[in-house]
């Protein structure tokens, strides 16, 4: 009569060497191969960091292309030890690697022992629709979206650049969206700020936005600052996050912004509009050239928007505002060429875009130190606004 199956794995077992997890962890520490042989849906529900994968049913076609060496010293696991132990007498016995190792108990041991286990982020059923048409794109796929929703970007001003910005932001599925604005929604906003509507009249920005967004995307975590950026509070404000969007309108909250984004290493997605005309850049601390080294002095105070309401198409911060979100984009699946050290130049009536380089000033006050070196006393200095904005007259 021939041996049942559970007689013939008890014998296999026997012939195969087994290592304990803390022993195993040592091997690992010493350059030993560890090769999960289980089934996708296992692996990716979480598996020991580091393992190679390749399940026991692909083991003789895939193993070569895992641990092409038949000397190195390999640890192969399951859940509990069964199949880890098959597939070590198939490559010890039937493929002739020299040092082959089942981990006792699995990795339902190691986890018991306490030992880390990396759980991969997936995305549910509805991220994965919801996100198809990024997913269908080799530069952001499943990993760039799950950098993006691992993401945390703040926007200075729900005004005419944040809130298009925002609102493709939070559709593309930014995890996290910082907004400060102390502002409340009037009806002249609403030519351009096409976070808010008419109802919204009154109802602070933040709040306003948060409801737009919310509806749009719960994937989205809004975090209100309802507040002004200033010298005392941006250092705070700033650090959580990892990319800034500038759409601040008045040159001292731009210094201040530049001068705290060096000293923290922070890029800041950077445009500003005017009429007809927009610019944009992004100022990547110690990469490119900082706000200062492009603008060491202010532009002359006629040209300073926030000394008084000045004219702007409605649909010119809402062109800005999306060119702004689409290098925040880039800067977090880390794909294409960022507008770095490059200014962008958008003149709306002759349907023109122009680019100017934009060099590191050697001399710059703030970017030619190390961050460090900055002090607080130094953060944002300006002209004395008030005097700057009477000489515009
Ligand atoms: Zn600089």
């Amino acid at each position: 009569m021939s041996p049942s199956g559970a007689e013939i794995i008890r014998q296999i077992r026997e012939g195969v060497d087994e290592i304990d997890p803390a022993d195993a962890r040592d091997q690992l520490g010493n350059g030993a191969v560890l090769v999960d042989v289980r089934e996708s849906e296992e692996f990716e529900s979480g598996h020991i960091p580091g393992a190679q994968h390749v399940p026991r049913g692909y083991l003789e076609s895939r193993i070569e292309n895992a641990v092409p060496d038949r000397s190195q010293h390999v640890v192969l696991y399951c859940a509990s030890g069964q199949r880890s132990a098959l597939a070590a007498h198939t490559l010890s016995d039937l493929l002739g690697y020299e040092h082959v190792e089942s981990l006792k108990g699995g990795i339902t041991l190691w986890k018991d022992r306490g030992y880390e286990v990396a759980v991969p982020q997936t995305l549910s059923k509805e991220q994965r629709e919801r996100y198809s048409r990024h997913l269908l794109i080799p530069e952001v796929g499943l990993d760039g979206q799950q950098k993006l929703l691992g993401a945390k970007v703040l926007l200075l001003g729900a005004g005419g650049l944040g809130a298009p910005a925002a609102l493709y932001l939070a559709a593309a599925g930014v995890g996290t969206l910082g907004i400060v604005d102390d502002d409340e929604v009037d009806l002249s906003n609403l030519q351009r700020q096409v976070i808010h509507n008419t109802e919204r009249i009154g109802v602070p920005k933040v709040d306003s936005a948060e409801e737009t967004i919310q509806a749009l995307n719960p994937d989205v975590k809004v975090v209100k600052h309802k507040t002004r950026l200033e010298a005392s509070n941006i250092m705070e404000l700033l650090e959580p996050y990892d990319i800034v969007v500038d759409g601040a309108d008045n040159f001292p909250t731009r210094y201040l912004l530049n001068d705290a984004s060096v000293r923290l290493r922070m890029p800041v997605v950077s445009a500003s509009i005017l009429g007809f005309d927009g610019q944009l850049s992004v100022f990547k601390p110690y990469e490119g050239p900082c706000y200062r080294c492009l603008y060491p002095v202010p532009p002359p105070a006629e040209l300073a928007p926030s000394c008084g309401a000045n004219g702007v198409l409605g649909v010119l911060p809402g062109v800005m505002g999306l060119l702004q979100a689409t290098e925040v984009i880039k800067l977090i699946v880390e794909q294409g060429e960022p507008l770095v050290g490059r200014l962008l130049l958008y003149e709306a009536l002759g349907a023109t875009f122009t680019e100017l380089k934009v060099r590191r000033d050697p001399e710059c006050p703030i970017c030619s130190r190390d961050p460090e070196e900055i002090s607080d006393d130094e953060m944002g200095v300006f002209p004395d606004y008030e005097a700057f904005c009477e000489a515009s007259g």
